[in-house]
C-alpha cells in the first residue's frame, strides 16, 4: 500500500455483486470508514475467480457524473423541468395516474421496467403496480434481451430454467457458440472457456468473423436467419446415421418421433443452399457433436434478437436432448443472458408471468400468491400483462396514457426509435426514475424520479447460472436521490396501499417472502438464508432446498433427467423457418447486422459513457463495419463519413473496412444514440422479442 495515497487506503473491504452484465462477477469493494473507495474483483468468488472486465473495474467511477438525478423534476407550464420536493413529486405521480385510471378504467397506466433492479425491488413493484395500483399492464426491458431464452424453455422443459453452470464451459469437449460473441459481450465467461483443459472444439455460429470467431477452431458464418435450416440438418444427419440416445429421449422426452420426421425435408444440400455453409461441413459438425462426450450449446443475442427466436433456441434444445446432452457436466443447451438481474426479472418481476414462475390465468396460482401475500385474490389481475411493444401500440390506440419507465431508456433502445419516440410524446404523463436525468427517455418525461444506484442499495442478483449474489450500499446516493426500494414505499404511502406493503419493509425482508412464494416451484429458495450467508457461501444457485453450506454450488439442472412439465418430460417443439419481412432489395442492398461492440460499453452508454476510461476504450462517433469488396465498390474507406438509411430513418458513420463482415452486409453497434433510427419493428410471435438484426438499408458517401 505504500504507493497508494491516504485518501484511497482503505480500513475495510466488503464484497458485492457487479451491477453490469449477467455473469455475476464478485467484486471487491475498499471502504474506508464506511464509503466505497476503490475496487478490485474477488479473487474467491466461484464465478469470476479474480477476474473483472473494464466495466466492472470502472463500476465506482461513473456513480460521481455530473448528470446524476439528485432531486425529483416536474415539468412546468413553461416545458421546463423543475426541481421539486419528494412530497409533491409523490402526489403529483399518485394523482395523475389515478386520475388517469379513473378516466380511462386500470389498462390505461402501465409500467416498464429493467433486469438491472435488484430481485426484491422487482417483486416490490410488480406487486405495488398490479395488486396495490391496479394496473394490468407492465413490462421489462429483459423483454429485449431474453424474452426469447425464457418461453423456449418454458415451452421446452415446462418452466423457465436455463440448466448450467459456469462450470460446464471448463468441462466441455465441444463448446457451440451460436450469435454469441462471448469474448466481447461476456468476457469472463470466455476467460473460462480459456481455462479449460480439455482442448475443446469451439464452434462459433454467426454471420460476423467476431473476436470470438476468430479464437474459435471452427467459425461458421452462416447467412443471417438461415439458422432453422442449419440446426435442423443437424439433426437430420444425426437421425441419418442413426446417431441418437434413444434410452435417453424414450426415459424423458416426447416428440422426438414427430422431429426426427420433420428434419427429414432438412437435408445438409438444402441446408448449405440457405445457410452458405458447405454440406461437408455440416456433415463434419454433425460428427463432431456424434463424437463429442460432453457437448453444449451455448446463445445469446444472435438468438434472442430473431424474429423465429424461440424455435431456433428450441433446434439447439432438440439437439441437446437427442444426443444425451442434458444433465451432465459440459453439456446442456444454455442461454447466456445480458443483464445482472435478467434471471431475477424472469422470475419475480411479476409483469407477463405471476410471481416465481405461476399463471395470472390460473386460479389456483392466483389464490397461492394472494394467501402468501395476505391480500384478496381480487386484486390480482386474471388477465397477463401486455409485453413491451403491445404496450407501446396502447398508447398509439390510445389506450394507455399514463406510463411510469424504471431504470431504462426506451426513447435510445427500443426497436424503431423515433416511432417510440413519438409514442412517448403521446402519453398525458410519463413518469421516468433513472440515476440520470439526461437520459433519452428522462427529456422526455413529465416527471424524473432520482434514483440511487449500484453502490448506493442493497438486495440481491440473480445471475445467468442462476446464483444470487448479494449487492451492497457502500457509499451515499447523491442529494436526495433514493434507492428504488424505497420510492415503490414511497409511492404504496401515497397511493394508499402501505399496509399492504408493510411486511415488504427492507429488502432483507422481502427476500423472505421471496422464499415463501418460491416454496415447491423449480425456483425454489426456501433454505437460501439471509443475505451474510448467501455472502459466505459465494453466491448461492436455485432451487436451494438445504442449507446452502451443504451443497455443491456448481450445481446443473436435469441430472436426474426430470423435467417440469406434468409429465416430467421434455418437448421436442419445432416449425418450418419464415421469410425475413425485410429482405435486402435494389434500393436497400445491404443487411443491417447490430449488437455489442465492445468489453468497456453497455447498453446505451447511460453509465459506461461517464467512465473516461471506458470511452477512451471505445470510439465515441458511431461508425458502421462493412466488407472491403461492397467499401471498394461504394467508394469508401475507411474514416470516411457515410450515410446510412432505412426506410425508417438515416443516421451519419464512420466507416470501418473489414473483412469480419461479409459481403452485402453491415455492422453498427448497439450503443451509439442513432442506431435504431434504422431497425425495423418485428417480433418473434412466441416471446415478443424484437428482432433487431435484419433490416434493409443503403449506404453511400455522406454529402
Ligand atoms: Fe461486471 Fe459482467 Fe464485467 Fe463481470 S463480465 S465485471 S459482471 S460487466
Amino acid at each position: 500500500l505504500g504507493q497508494v495515497p491516504d485518501r484511497l487506503k482503505p480500513d475495510a473491504t466488503t464484497d458485492m455483486v457487479c451491477g453490469y452484465c449477467s455473469t455475476g462477477c464478485s467484486l471487491r469493494v475498499h471502504l474506508k470508514e464506511g464509503e466505497a473507495v476503490n475496487l478490485t474483483p474477488t479473487t474467491e468468488y466461484p464465478v469470476n475467480l479474480g477476474m473483472a472486465c473494464p466495466k466492472g473495474w470502472e463500476a465506482l467511477n461513473v456513480l460521481d457524473a455530473d448528470d446524476r438525478a439528485t432531486r425529483p423534476l416536474l415539468r412546468d407550464a413553461s416545458g421546463e423541468l423543475k426541481a421539486v420536493s419528494w412530497d409533491k413529486a409523490l402526489r403529483t405521480f399518485c394523482d395523475k395516474f389515478k386520475q388517469i385510471g379513473e378516466e380511462h378504467g386500470p389498462e390505461s397506466v402501465a409500467f416498464l421496467s429493467t433486469g438491472q433492479l435488484v430481485t426484491e425491488e422487482m417483486a416490490l413493484l410488480g406487486s405495488l403496480a398490479k395488486f396495490g395500483m391496479g394496473m394490468l399492464h407492465g413490462d421489462g426491458n429483459t423483454r429485449q434481451c431474453m424474452a426469447t431464452a425464457a418461453t423456449a424453455y418454458k415451452q421446452s422443459f415446462g418452466f423457465d430454467a436455463p440448466p448450467f453452470t459456469y462450470q460446464d464451459f471448463e468441462e466441455s469437449d465441444v463448446i457451440v457458440l451460436v450469435g454469441s460473441n462471448l469474448c466481447v459481450a461476456h468476457p469472463i465467461m470466455w476467460e473460462r472457456v480459456c481455462r479449460n483443459p480439455n482442448n475443446p472444439e469451439i464452434i462459433v455460429v454467426d454471420p460476423r468473423r467476431t473476436e470470438t470467431a476468430m479464437a474459435a477452431t471452427l467459425h461458421l458464418p452462416i447467412r443471417p436467419k438461415s439458422d432453422l435450416a442449419f440446426f435442423y440438418s443437424l439433426a437430420h444427419i444425426l437421425c441419418r446415421e442413426g446417431w441418437i440416445l434413444r434410452d435417453f429421449v424414450d426415459a424423458h422426452t416426447n416428440g422426438f418421433d414427430g422431429f426426427a420426421q420433420f428434419v427429414q425435408a432438412y437435408t445438409p444440400e438444402r441446408a448449405a443452399a440457405e445457410s452458405g455453409i458447405p454440406a461437408e461441413t455440416i456433415e463434419k459438425v454433425a460428427l463432431t457433436i456424434h463424437e463429442g462426450k460432453r457437448v453444449s450449446f451455448w446463445w445469446t443475442m444472435g438468438v434472442n434478437q430473431n424474429y423465429e427466436g424461440v424455435r431456433i433456441a428450441q433446434s439447439m434444445i432438440n439437439l441437446a436432448l437427442m444426443t444425451g446432452n442434458m444433465g451432465r457436466p459440459g453439456a446442456g443447451a444454455n442461454s447466456v443472458t445480458g443483464q445482472c438481474n435478467a434471471m431475477g426479472s424472469r422470475i419475480f418481476s411479476n409483469t407477463t408471468g405471476l410471481l416465481a414462475g405461476r399463471d395470472f390465468l390460473n386460479p389456483t396460482h392466483r389464490q397461492e400468491v394472494a394467501d402468501i401475500l395476505d391480500i384478496p385474490v381480487e386484486k390480482l389481475p386474471t388477465e397477463n400483462s401486455l409485453p413491451y411493444h403491445q404496450i407501446l401500440e396502447g398508447i398509439r390506440t390510445g389506450t394507455i396514457k399514463g406510463l411510469w419507465v424504471i431504470c431504462t431508456n426506451t426513447s435510445h433502445s427500443w426497436i424503431h426509435q423515433s416511432d417510440a419516440r413519438d409514442l412517448l410524446e403521446k402519453l398525458d404523463f410519463l413518469v421516468v426514475q433513472d440515476m440520470y436525468h439526461t437520459t433519452d427517455t428522462a427529456q422526455q418525461a413529465d416527471l424524473v424520479l432520482p434514483a440511487a444506484g449500484w453502490g448506493e442499495k442493497e438486495g440481491t442478483f440473480i445471475n445467468s447460472e442462476r446464483r444470487y449474489g448479494v449487492v451492497k450500499r457502500v457509499r451515499r446516493p447523491p442529494g436526495e436521490a433514493l434507492p428504488d426500494f424505497s420510492i415503490f414505499r414511497l409511492v404504496a404511502e401515497y397511493w394508499g396501499v402501505g399496509e399492504m406493503f408493510r411486511r415488504w419493509e427492507t429488502p432483507e425482508a422481502t427476500l423472505g417472502i421471496l422464499k415463501e412464494l418460491s416454496r415447491g416451484q423449480p425456483c425454489d429458495i426456501t433454505e437460501i438464508g439471509d443475505y451474510a450467508t448467501i455472502d459466505h457461501a459465494g453466491g448461492v444457485q436455485w432451487p436451494c432446498t438445504e442449507s446452502p453450506e451443504a451443497i455443491d454450488q456448481q450445481r446443473r439442472l436435469f441430472e436426474d433427467g426430470h423435467y417440469y412439465h406434468e409429465d416430467g418430460r421434455a418437448k421436442f417443439l419445432f416449425e418450418d423457418s419464415r421469410a425475413m419481412p425485410e429482405p435486402p432489395d435494389t434500393e436497400y442492398p445491404f443487411l443491417l447486422l447490430t449488437g455489442r461492440g465492445a468489453a468497456s460499453q453497455w447498453h446505451t452508454q447511460t453509465r459506461t459513457g461517464k467512465s473516461a476510461v471506458l470511452r477512451k476504450l471505445y470510439p465515441q462517433g458511431v461508425y458502421v463495419e462493412m466488407n472491403p469488396e461492397d467499401a471498394a465498390i461504394a467508394g469508401l474507406e475507411s474514416y470516411d463519413k457515410a450515410s446510412v438509411w432505412s426506410r425508417r430513418g438515416e443516421l451519419k458513420a464512420t466507416v470501418f473496412v473489414t473483412p469480419t463482415v461479409q459481403p452485402g452486409q453491415l455492422f453498427i453497434p448497439m450503443h451509439y444514440e442513432e442506431t435504431n433510427r434504422l431497425t425495423l419493428p418485428h417480433f418473434d410471435p412466441y416471446s415478443h422479442q424484437p428482432s433487431y438484426k435484419d433490416c434493409a438499408v443503403a449506404i453511400a458517401p455522406a454529402n
